[in-house]
């Protein structure tokens, strides 16, 4: 996955102020950014695999990257001969490398539409990387100028004040799980898992798949806790929004808390903790084992951990998150899963590492710029195309996404769900379809 390039965004130091903090003009990127730029041969694949382009989002990542080279030498935009950003004319943007680039060379919805879904740096054959080019200049926004818009601004309010972006109180983290009888990493001296909730805690949808996912555990006899109310937003939303100040302070006081505490392994069902975790974390000294928890119940099943039986609930597709497939390279745990349950995924054109985005990343539906028609129905336009009756996801943003698409479509099941349907006691293992693990990887 990405040519095996880091997929973290760098960290941006925010003690030094000589200079603003982020991008705010073309001579603010560093020199390889900028020689970047400047080897883009204008093919146009970006462009194609833009979700956002193809709704009709004023973003086209072409553009954006030939808007730098402008930047970089001086002059208009008139002579970009390519699909202009949609709804904004050709000709009337320009600027040079001494000018702020936001409302000269580009408007700030352009940067506001990008899902951060790589899709565009994946297929770059000069290895352009565009999504950290935008968060640069998303950095500066945020930092310098407090623009961020839609709920942006109250979002980011939120995580300061009460750890979770839809400000909830944050003595209601675990009410989900108020009859589960969890551990917690206070009261237990050292556990194999460390479950990671995230913020789907507070989302009434998201707990049925942490439910699940806690069935799972206990039926693999898994030793296992959580944080409970000491965990904390991981910081993803707020890095992508340009908040690194935020973001900074969750990661230091997260990676503070774990440090307290023994564990092998830390295992989510959102992607996007999981990126953080494992990628981003690291600079700050968080260096731990992170596994999604598609990667391990593919490996509970392949140890004979779980008895299940086949599915039989219809026929499914399988919606690759960006930041668990793209960002990290984990396309084949979530398909071993399936087929452990016996499924046989119809596959979407756009499956893999040409997935299309759900439209629920690096903050778009906070920043909710509008275009023609929306991310997800595209989406679910490529779900439905491959007549399945269910769409098995694997993140809670993915989720939300993909169930705020107007009926009739598709059942949207989390894969812990399917997992957790097809459990079987041990005493009934006779009618299960429980696989030898070799079965299970290949
Ligand atoms: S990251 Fe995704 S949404 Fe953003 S410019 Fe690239 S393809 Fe478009
Ligand atoms: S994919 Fe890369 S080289 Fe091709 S147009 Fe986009 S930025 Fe330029």
């Amino acid at each position: 996955f990405g040519g095996g390039r880091s997929t973290g965004l760098k960290a941006l130091d925010l003690t030094d102020r000589s200079a603003p903090l982020g991008v705010e003009k073309p001579k603010d990127f560093t020199w390889n950014q900028l020689l970047g730029f400047d080897a883009c041969v204008q093919c146009g694949k970006c462009e194609a695999a833009c979700p956002a382009f193809a709704a009709g989002q004023p973003l086209n990542p072409k553009k954006l990257i030939q808007d730098m080279v402008v930047g970089l030498a001086g002059g208009t935009d008139a002579h970009f001969a390519g699909s202009p950003y949609p709804g904004k004319p050709i000709g009337e943007h320009g600027g040079n490398p001494y000018q702020p680039i936001v409302n000269g060379l580009v408007d700030a919805e352009t940067l506001w539409s990008c899902t951060t879904c790589r899709a565009c740096v994946e297929e770059c054959p000069m290895m352009i990387e565009h999504v950290d080019a935008i968060i640069d200049m998303r950095r500066f926004l945020t930092l310098e100028k407090g623009a961020t818009p839609n709920n942006g601004a109250q979002v980011l309010d939120n995580l300061i004040a009460t750890d979770n972006p839809g400000g909830f109180a944050p003595g209601g983290r675990m009410n989900w799980a108020a009859d589960l009888n969890l551990n917690v990493m206070r009261d237990t001296p050292s556990v194999d898992v460390l479950f990671w909730v995230g913020d789907g805690a507070f989302d009434m949808r998201n707990q049925r798949t942490l439910r699940a996912f806690v069935k799972v555990l206990k039926a693999a006899k898994v030793s296992f806790a959580v944080l409970g109310l000491e965990e904390r937003d991981s910081g993803d939303v707020a890095r992508r929004l340009g908040d690194e100040a935020t973001f900074q302070a969750l990661a230091k006081r997260n990676i503070q808390t774990l440090a307290q505490y023994r564990f092998k392994r830390i295992v989510t069902c959102d992607p996007h903790s999981f990126h953080v975790l494992k990628n981003e974390y690291p600079a700050f000294g968080g260096e731990y084992l992170v596994q999604h928890h598609s990667t391990y119940m593919a490996e509970l099943l392949a140890a004979g951990q779980l008895n299940v039986s086949a599915d039989t609930g219809g026929s499914v597709t399988y919606h690759d998150p960006c930041y668990l497939g793209r960002y990290n390279g984990e396309y084949e745990a979530p398909r071993a899963v399936l087929r452990a349950l016996g499924i046989e995924v119809k596959e979407m054109q756009r499956s893999g590492f040409r997935s299309r985005c759900c439209g629920g990343g690096g903050g778009a539906p906070i920043t909710d710029i509008p275009g023609k028609q929306r991310i997800p129905d595209m989406r679910m336009d490529d779900i439905r195309e491959t007549g399945a009756e269910r769409v098995a996801v694997g993140c809670p943003q993915c989720t939300a996404m993909l169930e705020g698409v107007v009926e009739p479509r598709p059942l949207i099941k989390d894969i812990a769900e399917l997992v957790a349907d097809a459990l079987v006691e041990p005493a009934a293992s006779a009618k299960t379809t429980q696989r030898a693990p070799e079965e299970v990887i290949a």
